[in-house]
């Protein structure tokens, strides 16, 4: 997969990028991400990439030039899947959206700052508009980091052990079962029973039965979604 990230601010990105199970997608060659500075596509002196929004209210906007030159010249490289604008009015981030992601080729996430981008970019260049939540960031590169990061880690062959990331939350409509680790006793607290007992199928039962618990008690919301 490849991942194209437009911003004017590509310092913010790069250290979540580039640590941990993402860096590490990076060095095996799973996943390609490509930071643009949006900047690099003005072609005054000052490089400007914002200008005073029309009407009363106060505020910069990003201007439409400088993106559309960036989005163009990438696409002018290749195909893009998704070209996504992160936005607190866009489609709400789920671990299904995070699923369909995974499974494309070409993805580019432009990130707006100030009050926003130029609306035209919105209508005619983006092909889908994500929301981490309803709250509002001073920039999306926040909310691209935390885009790709639930995006990578289902890659297949992201995560060392396959098999994990099926078993995280949301992933099956339900919250994860507790973890424990050793010690088996920590201050009188103990772990239960049940996981010491080796007995995996019981194990397992066991698992299911808290996930069901812990999500009818967290977010019953869930057990009536269609998946
Ligand atoms: N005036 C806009 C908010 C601008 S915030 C409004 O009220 O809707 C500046 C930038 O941060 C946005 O352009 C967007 O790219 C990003 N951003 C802010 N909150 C976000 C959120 N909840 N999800 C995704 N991106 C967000």
């Amino acid at each position: 997969m490849r991942i194209d990230i437009i911003t004017v601010l590509p310092e913010l990105l790069e250290s979540p990028l580039g640590h941990s199970i993402i860096q590490r997608a990076q060095k095996k060659g799973l996943v390609e991400i490509n930071l643009h500075p949006l900047r690099n596509f003005t072609h005054d002196k000052r490089k400007t990439v914002d200008d005073y929004a029309f009407g009363p209210d106060a505020g910069m906007v990003l201007k439409i030039e400088p993106i559309f030159e960036a989005i163009e010249t990438l696409k002018s490289e290749r195909e893009y899947d998704e070209i996504i604008y992160t936005s607190p009015d866009g489609e709400p981030m789920t671990q299904n959206l995070a699923n369909q992601l995974s499974t494309k080729k070409n993805v580019l996430i432009l990130c707006g700052h100030y009050k926003g981008i130029d609306h035209r970019v919105r209508e005619h260049l983006i092909t889908r508009e994500i929301s981490i939540g309803d709250y509002v960031l001073s920039g999306g590169e926040l909310a691209a980091a935390i885009i790709v990061d639930s995006v990578v880690r289902l890659i297949p062959g992201v995560l060392s052990d396959e098999t994990s990331a099926l078993t995280d939350s949301f992933q099956d409509g339900l919250l994860a079962p507790p973890v424990y680790t050793r010690p088996a006793e920590f201050n009188g607290w103990k772990v239960p029973d049940i996981l010491l007992s080796g007995n995996f199928k019981e194990i397992e039962k066991w698992q299911l039965e808290q996930a069901i618990e812990r999500t009818k008690k967290l977010r019953p919301g869930l057990l009536d979604e269609e998946r």
